[in-house]
């Protein structure tokens, strides 16, 4: 069949998407009907594992059995969740929610006869946040490895955006702006488009902040309703399942208000019921200096692309993606403040799509590769390493050889994605004032490949060696409080003996597209060197891998 498909793992809601029979692509239902599932995971037993709003809705019941927002901690270092007994890292846990999107999706098209009994989802492109650094990347990998998934790519999720609007048809160079509210995160994105080209100009954005937050304000303003009607003097957040229910309630009514005016709720606690009514402009105004701050984020992005000599007025259309961007109040503001065409189109639906196209393309591509390396009596390698070296026009190659191709330009292979660093780099020193600093040699949104040099001096005559402390922060600042940094290693320069402090210490990053760190320091009075790298991934040992996948493969999800 060679099927392939888009999967958004998102931290709130996930989905599935393929290319159908007409080229179309097309998001499939699960077995709810939905057309995304809550990334939320309830480990009921040790083989048992449900996903979705079943699992959403057990949380009341079984808190500690039940995992949501696991995305924000996948690829982190050190992270893992003990449930039932079993310690489980991130990229575990975010397997068995692709497991239920797949299994639906196989589900869904063997109801239409598109999937037969025998035929899997295997083959799919995974997309997270362009922030993602490499450990990150490597970790959504590993969770579709678990799956029992063939992880053909990873890409950007404002890129699959942008793909699936069409940006990426026509072939004049623009600029767009992807501003993606979903239920945990707001990641606003800068993303230049030429023919042949995809380039991220710059990110920014809130990890922490998303449609959860406008939830949690109906969950306030209902808890002082229930209060002003009742006088209760409990705090009725305290008891779990009222807590839950709230929780569930107030996205509930939400939703309900990016369609109507009104939104009644009945808050529910200890035998006492008290109805709210809550009107959307109401809901506005609980909520107004959280969108604030996706526009003040937005700003701060404009403010960094200018370091890199774009400007909001080379935007040219801002595309509202996320759940959250349904809620009329955004695309309203957005407008208002830019004054940018501003878009929505599939803000459910847009990233898994784009995916799709993007495995489609890719797939397709393969094919032409394999048809071009039968033709030529070569093997797919060989040809490969022909078109990566210049040699050879895939395109003309399959004209010449009668191959169709459908797609025209291929953002899978003949489209350079350039990315950007999502952090800042850097090692600790003194400064003239003698106070400990982290000076950043690489600074955040640096396109990668990237490399920076910075001067030090020894702090005193005759110093044995200079210890370098390499720290990674999500500032733009160049010199910084060390408190804002992460350490990822240290490397150390012996000095040959009788240094001065007005010997030069030259310090130079070079972070490359895979995200290693390469440190490189020199003295001028000896030319004594020191070479360091730094991976800055935490992946998961080859043993945490057979552990996870043979957990996942001897469970069911539901
Ligand atoms: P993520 O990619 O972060 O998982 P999504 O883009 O799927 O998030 O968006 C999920 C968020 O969108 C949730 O907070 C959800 O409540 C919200 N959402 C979904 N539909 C609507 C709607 N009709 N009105 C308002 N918010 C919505
Ligand atoms: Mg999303």
């Amino acid at each position: 069949m060679g099927k392939v498909f888009g999967i958004d793992l998102g931290t709130t809601y996930s989905c599935i998407a393929y290319i159908d029979a007409s080229g179309k692509p097309v998001v499939l239902k699960n077995a709810e009907g939905d057309l995304t599932t809550p990334s939320v995971v309830y480990f009921e037993s040790g083989t048992e594992v449900s996903v979705g709003s079943a699992a959403k809705e057990s949380a009341k019941m079984y808190p500690e059995q039940v995992v949501s927002f696991i995305k924000r901690s996948i690829g982190q270092p050190g992270v893992s969740q003990n449930i039932n007994g079993v310690d489980m890292k991130p990229e575990e846990i975010s397997s068995y929610i692709l497991k239920k999107v797949v299994q639906d999706g196989e589900d869904s098209l063997r109801m239409e006869g598109k999937l037969d009994d025998d035929e899997h989802i295997k083959d799919v492109v995974i997309t997270c946040p362009a922030y993602f650094g490499v450990a990150e990347r490597d970790a959504t990998k590993a969770a579709g490895t678990i799956a029992g998934l063939n992880v053909l790519a990873i890409i950007n999720e404002p890129t699959a955006a942008a793909i699936t609007y069409g940006v990426t048809d026509d072939s004049s160079s623009k600029t767009v702006l992807v501003y993606d509210l979903g239920g945990g995160t707001f990641d606003i994105t800068m993303i230049n488009i030429n023919p042949g080209e995809i380039r991220v100009i710059c990110t920014g954005g809130n990890h922490e902040l998303g449609g959860k937050d406008w939830d949690d304000r109906i969950l306030m303003y209902l808890v002082d309703q229930y209060q002003n009607e009742t006088g209760t003097p409990d705090n009725i957040l305290d008891d779990a399942e009222t807590f839950q229910e709230l929780l569930l309630a107030s996205e509930r009514a939400k939703k309900l208000l990016s369609a109507k005016e009104k939104a009644p709720v009945a808050v529910n606690y200890m035998g006492e019921r008290v109805r709210v009514e809550l009107t959307r402009s109401k809901f506005d105004e609980l909520t107004d200096d959280l969108l604030s701050s996706t526009i003040e984020l937005t700003r701060d992005m404009f403010k960094e692309a200018e370091k890199k000599g774009f400007s909001q007025n080379d935007v040219s259309e801002i595309l509202l993606v996320g759940g959250s961007s349904k809620m009329p109040q955004v695309m309203k503001r957005v407008k208002e403040e830019f004054g940018i065409e501003t878009k929505m189109f599939d803000p459910d639906e847009a990233v898994a799509k784009g995916a799709a196209i993007y495995a489609d393309k890719m797939s397709e591509y393969n094919i032409v590769l394999e048809e071009i390396a039968k033709n030529q009596g070569k093997s797919v390698e060989e040809v490969k390493e022909q078109v990566d070296s210049g040699k050879m026009d895939v395109e003309k190659e399959a004209k010449k050889a009668n191959i169709k191709m459908r797609g025209g330009r291929l953002p899978g292979d003949d489209v350079k994605i350039i990315n950007v660093s999502s952090r800042s780099f850097g090692t600790e020193a003194y400064d003239e004032s003698d106070s400990l600093k982290l000076f950043n040699i690489i600074l955040r949104n640096a396109e990668l490949p990237a490399e920076g040099t910075s001067c030090f001096n020894p702090r005193q005559n005759n110093q044995k060696s200079a210890k370098f402390t390499v720290k990674e922060s999500l500032t733009s600042e160049e010199i910084v409080d060390p408190e804002l940094g992460k350490e990822i290693g240290t490397a150390e320069l012996i000095f040959p003996s009788g240094i001065t402090v007005d010997t030069e210490i030259e310090v130079t990053f070079r972070l490359d597209e895979s995200g290693l760190l390469h440190l490189h320091a020199k003295e001028n009075k000896g030319g004594r060197e020191v070479d360091a790298e730094f991976q800055t991934t935490e992946a998961l040992s080859e043993q945490e891998m057979t552990d996870a996948i043979r957990r996942s493969s001897s469970s069911s999800v539901n």
